[in-house]
């Protein structure tokens, strides 16, 4: 079986240079995720301080895809290299969809996870179960080249607990509960990225990313 695309000679006149793509954040933490995800398709994954761009973006899109947008584009528009950002949050039905767009700094600028989910725990207080549906969302998106633009998104439904239960995770996992005894921050990492609206989100880039970037062997 073949697997692999063969470079013709021309290919090998040149040293074999990774190609970079920005990723919209300095977050540790999603940048290992996008490195991870984005390897295989030969990528290598670059955050935007390492890239040189430390300008803040004002992300003041309504909705988490407008976000992403605005971020990828302001990058894209000052290095002029391919790149991924995302956004996220947890939208509540009974609340409107709120957080939402304002999940980071709901409680305020310098208020920690535990406070942002000990206010969202008040204002859900007394509120019958069925109106605690809730959703974590997450959006991609990724500009190649001014030609091919996309945007993904990724979900995981749950509800809101009446308290915080599991010491896993991050942000609201604690109140976002995914079954009876079990919240997003009782399970452990390696579950969570299976599940969650980020794991979700990256599956859908990878198809696209395999259609436009695997197709040598076509
Ligand atoms: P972002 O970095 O702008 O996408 O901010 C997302 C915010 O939404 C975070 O600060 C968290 O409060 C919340 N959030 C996003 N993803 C998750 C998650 O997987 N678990 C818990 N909270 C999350």
């Amino acid at each position: 079986m073949k697997h692999h695309h063969k470079p013709s000679e021309e290919e090998h006149s040149t040293v074999p240079v990774r190609q970079r793509i920005i990723i919209a954040s300095n977050n540790e933490g999603k940048i290992r995720e996008f490195r991870q995800l984005l390897r295989p398709f030969g990528f290598e994954a670059v955050s935007m301080r390492e890239a040189g761009y430390t300008k803040e973006i004002i992300e003041d899109g309504e909705t988490f895809e407008e976000n992403a947008h605005i971020k990828a584009r302001a990058i894209f528009e000052a290095l002029r290299l391919p790149t991924i950002a995302d956004d996220s949050g947890l939208e509540i039905d009974f609340l409107d969809g709120a957080p939402g767009v304002y999940s980071a700094r709901y409680a305020g600028e310098g208020a920690t996870d535990k406070e942002r989910c000990e206010k969202v725990l008040e204002e859900m207080h007394g509120v019958a179960r069925p109106l605690r549906d809730a959703r974590f969302v997450c959006s991609i998106y990724f500009i190649y080249d001014e030609d091919s633009e996309y945007s993904v998104n990724g979900t995981v439904e749950g509800y809101i607990g009446d308290e915080m239960t599991g010491k896993n995770g991050f942000g609201y996992d604690p109140i976002f509960m995914i079954d009876d005894n079990e919240s997003m921050a009782t399970i452990d990492d390696d579950e969570k990225n299976r599940i969650s609206h980020r794991a979700r989100a990256f599956e859908k880039l990878s198809v696209i990313l395999k259609e436009k970037f695997l197709d040598a062997d076509k």
